[in-house]
């Protein structure tokens, strides 16, 4: 083998909300039509980790169940949310780091491995988590009410909330503790909310100048970062003839910052009236007064769809998610972003949280972000959880039509 070392090492992040730095120190060129074997050993307060190099390729690690049980570590199988697999060795004395680890990227034991004692014995066992598959299809966790956990329970309006004037103010968040999505119960009509005047009680009565507000703060508003992720994304296509619609395009701020930036046909759809107006008269943008609507759209097909924090107004996110689907040309991609409720549930005051709103109807988890999105025809090809400059915790993906 042959050291090809960097002297000083390449650094990049990975990880949800790339919280995690790696450090990468070169590569180690090896032969594979050489005759002998080699060996190389990781070191670690005496714990040894071997790697072996063969003619025909490697031997990934030392015995699981002998020399590395031996050596103080445990071996397991891991899946993460794309279903890509993992073999990880944890060291004994880490194990509540690699659980935390485990937990904060969302990812599934499936098996450990160095228990093994024979075949039949590992067969059984292969598949741990067999009945915890996080994996409700349709969202329909509402039937199953053994998974079905009340989270919080409110009598009157959060301080913080906007005044939407209800009458009668109670209502709950239960949370499905397969998927951790969160459904809101109650009965309040919140569809009332966006045809008459969603935009003044939760914008104010100018909305230009709360355009103004949010463009003024450049970097440091949550808009600012959504553009780059959806353009980073999108590079190869800046140039190319596509057409994008933005379904509950609000405020415009969305379209009104890549118009610029790309060559595409933009096109926002809104119920909000007001919105409507401020979009079409202020910022020149093509804005449809309704909602989601095939008709209105006149059948077109469009190659990109984008949500921005609207599938958790939907009563039906995957109807939704469906009509959208069916408005994309093939291999058209959706861009989706969500109220992240697995994570503001685990803040302080997580009731308060404003992913808990009353206008959320539905609180998303990656899981269930993630399964939505499967089951209403597309591949996920990106997806990942973030903190927002504006403290808000969102899930977001970029996903394919595939069917
Ligand atoms: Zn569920």
């Amino acid at each position: 083998m042959k050291f090809n070392l960097k002297k000083k090492p390449r650094i990049f992040s990975v990880g949800f909300d790339k919280s995690f730095n790696v450090k990468d120190y070169g590569k180690i060129n090896v032969d594979h039509t050489d005759k002998e074997f080699e060996l190389l050993t990781f070191s670690n307060k005496k714990k040894d980790y071997d790697f072996g190099i063969t003619n025909w390729g490697y031997y990934a690690t030392p015995s699981i169940n002998k020399r590395l049980r031996n050596n103080g570590y445990q071996t397991f199988l891991v899946k993460n949310i794309y279903n890509n697999i993992f073999i990880m060795v944890v060291d004994d004395n880490k194990l509540t780091k690699f659980k935390k680890y485990i937990e904060f990227e969302n990812q599934k034991i499936l098996s450990r491995l160095d228990l093994f004692e024979n075949e039949d014995d590992f067969i059984k066992k292969l598949i741990l988590s067999n009945k915890t598959g996080r994996h409700c299809k349709n969202l329909k966790c509402l039937n199953n009410h053994k998974n079905i956990h009340e989270i919080f329970k409110y009598i009157k309006k959060p301080p913080n909330e906007p005044n939407y004037g209800i009458k009668n103010y109670k209502r709950k968040v239960v949370k499905c503790q397969n998927c951790n999505h969160f459904f809101a119960i109650h009965k309040i009509n919140t569809n009332k909310f966006y045809k008459e005047n969603y935009s003044i009680i939760s914008h104010g009565k100018n909305i230009l100048k709360k355009f103004n507000k949010i463009k003024k703060l450049k970097s440091q508003s949550d808009n600012f970062h959504r553009v780059n992720r959806f353009l980073n994304f999108f590079k190869k296509y800046e140039n190319k003839k596509i057409s994008l619609l933005d379904v509950g395009s609000g405020l415009s701020i969305f379209l009104d910052a890549i118009k610029n930036k790309v060559k595409w046909k933009l096109i926002g759809i809104e119920p909000d009236i007001n919105f409507v107006k401020f979009g079409r008269e202020t910022l020149g943008l093509n804005i449809i007064h309704s909602n989601l609507n095939v008709k209105k759209l006149n059948n077109k097909k469009f190659e990109i769809i984008s949500l921005n924090k609207v599938a958790e107004h939907i009563k039906n996110p995957i109807l939704f998610l469906k009509q959208c689907n069916n408005l994309l040309k093939k291999n058209g991609y959706i861009y989706i972003e969500v109220p992240d409720g697995l994570t503001a549930s685990k803040q302080k005051k997580a009731k308060y949280q404003e992913e808990f709103a009353i206008d959320h109807l539905h609180v998303f988890s990656l899981d269930s972000l993630n399964n939505s999105l499967n089951s209403s025809g597309f591949k996920v090809i990106l997806i990942d959880k973030i903190k927002e400059k504006s403290g808000k915790f969102t899930l977001y993906a970029f996903a394919r039509k595939i069917k």
